[in-house]
């Protein structure tokens, strides 16, 4: 093995185990330093004054008022209900139709609280910390934030680094888009669409930003880690043959579970395929990769050739209106790949042309061999049937249809959902899931663009900071945080 690959690795392996402070500066303190109060005035006054943002959604604020009610002997009874069924459950299913007992009261005590006992913690020391913690929140994100790592992979615009912040010891993923390539093949729009999906994903599911900033140079999308590396990496390099059923079984169900919370806020992925599919720690799989996602609101179909051709759906090839069909077919794709190690429409190292591609796609069946059971076949094929009206997951009985298919009879989604299920693959976490450094080519700018005013303005857009909502939680799982907060 080559040296600087050696060297890279174990840098890396070293910050991922944090050390004595857990791979946080010694100067964080300093870094986490809250500013006076009289400094927090402008955010206080032009701050929106949302009980459901501020005291539900947000980490730090649910936690700052949750201490706040504990202070009021008044409030310190009813909110224990809080404590016992979590405080989102009610507001995110509790408007729904299948509102039971404990629901219903949840629901009341929300409303209870956000009267008087909300506005009464906006005038207490409680909400002045919570302020305190957003100018933090705040503060200018730049390169000196992290500490960088090895590069981990190379995409269509720039490379994907580790990284770590300074502050926190957290590790994450940071994709650098090259400014002169976004510029130079008019990327602008597709960069903004990538961040501002990327913002909305709170999904175990699915990889969440949790800041976007830039250098000289890049534009900055900083990810959750995945240090398991990709299925392609797993499929080509671990298991040449094909993942076992249970394997594929599992990732499946939770790409599945995956592709459903971006449906749900009506995206559509359109990049299915075994290398953006990522693994974490312990083995748990996230969609990553939201480059070509596009937002479909209001029943708006999407149109274009976009995609990988081998993982195009035949109405994407044909160039029609289509919907999140597209996406089902990819995960007929993932599937076949994952269980045969191959893409369906294509022999082993085999290269065919785009014209005899999109020909076997549309208008060609896939085989299966005796690797499939059963089940899997049938969900194969359901799921990469041509007409996308007639495709499994497109049906009158819409999306669940998937996940009731007998294939995934033995998975429990409701715990697959809750995070509580052991996944059948646990990465080794003395390894590195990646390429060697000198085999990812490298990353040249391009020559002769020249950054200009206009480019400013748009970096400016993009670079929005520290997302509200990861941002808390990477510092409120600091272990000494509770004599700080
Ligand atoms: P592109 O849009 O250019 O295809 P990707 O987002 O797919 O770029 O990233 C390229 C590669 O970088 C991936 O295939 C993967 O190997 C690696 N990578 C991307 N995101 C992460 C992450 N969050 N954690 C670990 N590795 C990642
Ligand atoms: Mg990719
Ligand atoms: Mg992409």
């Amino acid at each position: 093995m080559d040296i600087e690959n050696m060297v890279q690795n174990s840098a890396l392996l070293k910050a991922r185990e944090g050390g004595r402070r857990k791979g946080r500066s010694w100067k964080w303190r300093d870094m986490l330093c809250f500013p006076n109060i009289s400094q927090c005035k402008d955010l206080a006054s032009s701050m929106e004054r949302n009980y459901y943002s501020l005291c539900v959604i947000q980490p730090i604020g649910q936690e700052l008022f949750w201490l706040f009610c504990q202070s009021r002997p008044e409030l310190k009874n009813h909110v224990q209900l809080l404590a016992v069924f979590g405080w989102k459950q009610s507001c995110i299913r509790g408007f729904g139709t299948n509102c039971s007992i404990i629901q219903k009261r949840l629901i009341a005590l929300h409303n209870y609280l956000s009267g008087e006992p909300f506005s009464q913690y906006q005038d207490s020391m409680y909400f002045d910390r919570f302020l305190q913690w957003k100018m933090l929140e705040k503060q200018p994100i730049t390169k000196r934030t992290f500490r960088h790592y090895r590069l981990l992979g190379k995409g269509g615009f720039g490379e994907v680094w580790a990284c770590q912040v300074r502050a926190t010891g957290m590790m994450y993923a940071c994709k650098k888009l090259e400014k002169t390539h976004v510029k130079a093949r008019r990327g602008e729009s597709m960069a903004l669409n990538e961040k501002e999906i990327l913002e909305e994903m709170n999904s175990r599911f699915v990889v969440n930003l949790a800041y976007a900033y830039q250098t000289k140079n890049s534009l900055c999308l900083v990810l959750t880690m995945m240090n398991g590396g990709d299925l392609k990496f797993h499929i080509q390099q671990m298991e040449k043959k094909g993942l076992a059923e249970d394997r594929v079984r599992f990732y499946a169900a939770e790409v599945c579970c995956g592709l459903l919370h971006l449906h749900q806020k009506s995206i559509l992925y359109r990049d299915m395929k075994p290398e953006n599919i990522l693994l974490d720690d312990n083995g748990h799989i996230r969609i990553s990769d939201l480059g070509l996602a596009v937002k479909l609101s209001d029943g708006r179909r999407a149109k274009g050739r976009v995609g990988t051709l081998y993982y195009m759906a035949p109405e994407v090839i044909s160039d029609q209106k289509y919907g999140m069909s597209a996406d089902w077919w990819g995960l007929g794709c993932l599937i076949y790949e994952m269980t045969t190690g191959r893409s369906p429409f294509r022999a082993p190292k085999e290269h065919p042309n785009n014209s005899e591609m999109e020909r076997r796609i549309t208008s060609t069946d896939e085989e299966y061999s005796m690797k499939f059971s059963h089940e899997a076949k049938n969900l194969c094929t359901k799921l990469l049937t041509k007409d996308p009206k007639q495709r499994l997951g497109c049906l009158v009985s819409g999306e669940k249809e998937v996940k009731s298919h007998p294939f995934f009879q033995q998975i429990n989604f409701r715990m697959l959902e809750a995070g509580v299920i052991e996944a059948p693959f646990k990465p080794d976490p003395r390894l590195v899931y990646c390429q060697d450094v000198q085999d990812i080519d490298e990353f040249l700018p391009v020559k002769g663009v020249v950054l200009d005013q206009t480019d400013n303005e748009f970096y400016a857009t993009f670079s929005t900071g520290s997302n509200p909502i990861p941002w808390q939680n990477e510092v409120i799982s600091l272990p000494d945080l509770t004599d700080y907060i």
